[in-house]
């Protein structure tokens, strides 16, 4: 077998989504696997559409999974990086162009000067006689030198492929789905190069993927038939057709196509919202795929060792957001207190917090949290009540506030903080001084509990004070009791 060499082909005309991402993993672990090449090939042909800012994107965003490729653009410059370049489709059009001359050379493909109306037409009619809407074009059967005159005389044509000659099945072993077989006559005679000579994707994913040398290609299921194009172009050129692959849909919860209306589908967004490359690529590796042990929660290591893709499923998998999260909870509670507080600075920033340079704090205050936390956006909410500016008295605790015992118990609670004499209190520290607050005071139950959480929450519910209160400066506690009770005066 000649080396695995495989791509991914993103059009920069958007972001990075988890069904690009899927493709790309897939693509790279059966690199990884067989020792092969990983290329990025960027299909930005479509100018109107395709821009830097968007390649700048999806680039980071495989970085950010760390879907590194041997050959392609260079992840920062951006340039061509790799012998067989260049990899941006936008500077390869002399390529495509050398290609559709010896198709046009050798009578596989023609001039056509057919005008939009006039397909139109064309289309109308057939449909009105009940026969198939394909092309039928006069000019197939002219000579290229009679071509060439009219678009010299100022003619303006497209260059179509012609398949009225290929009366045949095209059969192919998909290795996802097993054989598929495409009449030729399910497509008319195709355009290769538009009337400005831009090339279309067809044409230029076949080249390339020739040029390239990849020996398979894996993409997602919409481009199923564009395959019996592809392959009528590569039995024109004599060329041998990579394997082919189309991997299923990515669906929604109701089975239909995932989009972003329901949550998050783009890879940029998850990683704002806190999720974990490592669970992310672990979570898109099972739609689709499955582990031979059956295993839920691995790495990327793991899949690299054990791809195999006898195991890709054909049928649509859904996208499952409450697994996902759990699965990001997973991940994130298996990594290192030190990791994760590193992990959520960015979280904690964006919000303007101030807590401790303590790393003894910090790493208590993690092994409290984490297993509260799901993603790291998480974190700001279980941080906000540790930090000193954030403290208000929220209106829901006036009730608790109104209460005849609430005085006694605020002043119960600040005094025995303060004679503590400790810069923090213990959890079974809190929880003893509660009590004493108790007999002090003969408060009980919510009209016990629920003054003191205002006391330092500000509001009467919410965070565990056992899992609060030993993070919080017990000289902040007074100041925080302080201003509960000058509220109530
Ligand atoms: N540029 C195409 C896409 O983004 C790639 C299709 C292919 O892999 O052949 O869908």
């Amino acid at each position: 077998m000649s080396k695995v060499r495989v791509r991914f082909a993103p059009s920069p005309t958007g972001y990075l989504h988890v069904g690009g991402a899927r493709t790309a993993l897939y693509n790279y672990l059966f690199a990884k696997k067989n020792g092969g090449d990983f290329i990025l090939r960027i299909e930005d042909t479509d100018e109107a559409r395709s821009t830097q800012e968007s390649l700048r994107g999806v680039v980071d965003d495989m970085v950010w999974l760390n879907l590194m490729w041997k050959e392609g653009v260079d992840p920062v410059t951006l340039k061509d990086m790799g012998p067989l370049g260049p990899y941006k489709q936008s500077e390869r059009q002399h390529i495509y162009k050398d290609v559709a001359d010896k198709l046009l050379a050798a009578g596989k493909a023609y001039y056509c000067f057919l005008t939009d109306e006039e397909i139109e037409k064309q289309r109308e009619e057939a449909m009105k006689a009940g026969r198939n809407p394909q092309i039928n074009s006069p000019y197939q059967d002219w000579t290229l030198k009679q071509a060439e005159e009219k678009l010299a005389a100022g003619g303006k044509g497209v260059v179509r492929f012609k398949t009225r000659e290929l009366k045949k099945d095209y059969i192919f072993t998909d290795l996802v789905r097993g054989e598929v077989k495409f009449p030729s006559d399910m497509v008319g005679d195709f355009v290769l190069l538009r009337s400005g000579g831009m090339p279309v994707y067809n044409f230029c994913c076949v080249i390339d993927d020739h040029m390239m040398e990849m020996s398979h290609v894996f993409r997602a299921e919409e481009h199923l038939p564009n395959t019996l194009r592809q392959l009528m172009i590569y039995e024109a050129m004599g060329w041998k057709a990579p394997q082919f692959g189309h991997i299923s849909l990515i669906l929604d919860e109701d089975r239909q196509k995932l989009s972003k209306r329901k949550g998050a589908v783009a890879c940029g967004q998850l990683k704002d919202e806190g999720y974990l490359p490592s669970a992310v690529l672990n979570y898109i590796s099972l739609l689709g795929w499955s582990h031979p042990e059956g295993k839920e929660i691995f790495s990327v290591d793991d899949m690299t060792q054990v791809f195999d893709i006898s195991r890709l499923n054909a049928s649509g998998a859904v996208f499952d957001r409450v697994k996902f999260k759990w699965m990001n909870a997973m991940h994130l509670r298996a990594l290192p207190n030190a990791e994760i507080w590193k992990l959520i600075q960015p979280f904690l920033a964006r919000e303007k917090m101030e807590l401790p340079q303590d790393p003894v704090w910090q790493d208590k205050s993690i092994t409290v949290f984490k297993s509260y936390m799901e993603i790291l956006a998480d974190a700001i909410e279980l941080y906000r009540p540790l930090n000193d500016k954030s403290f208000a008295i929220q209106p829901d605790a006036d009730e608790a506030l109104a209460w005849e015992s609430t005085k006694a118990v605020l002043n119960g609670w600040k005094e025995l903080v303060q004679a503590s004499g400790k810069d923090y209190l213990s959890e079974e520290e809190f929880l003893k001084l509660q009590d004493e607050v108790k007999n002090k005071t003969g408060a009980k139950g919510k009209h016990l509990f629920m003054p003191i959480r205002v006391a330092v929450i500000g509001k009467p519910h919410g965070a565990e004070l056992k899992n609060i209160v030993p993070l919080i400066k017990t000289s902040s506690l007074v100041d925080r009791a302080n201003k509960v009770l000058a509220k109530i005066g």
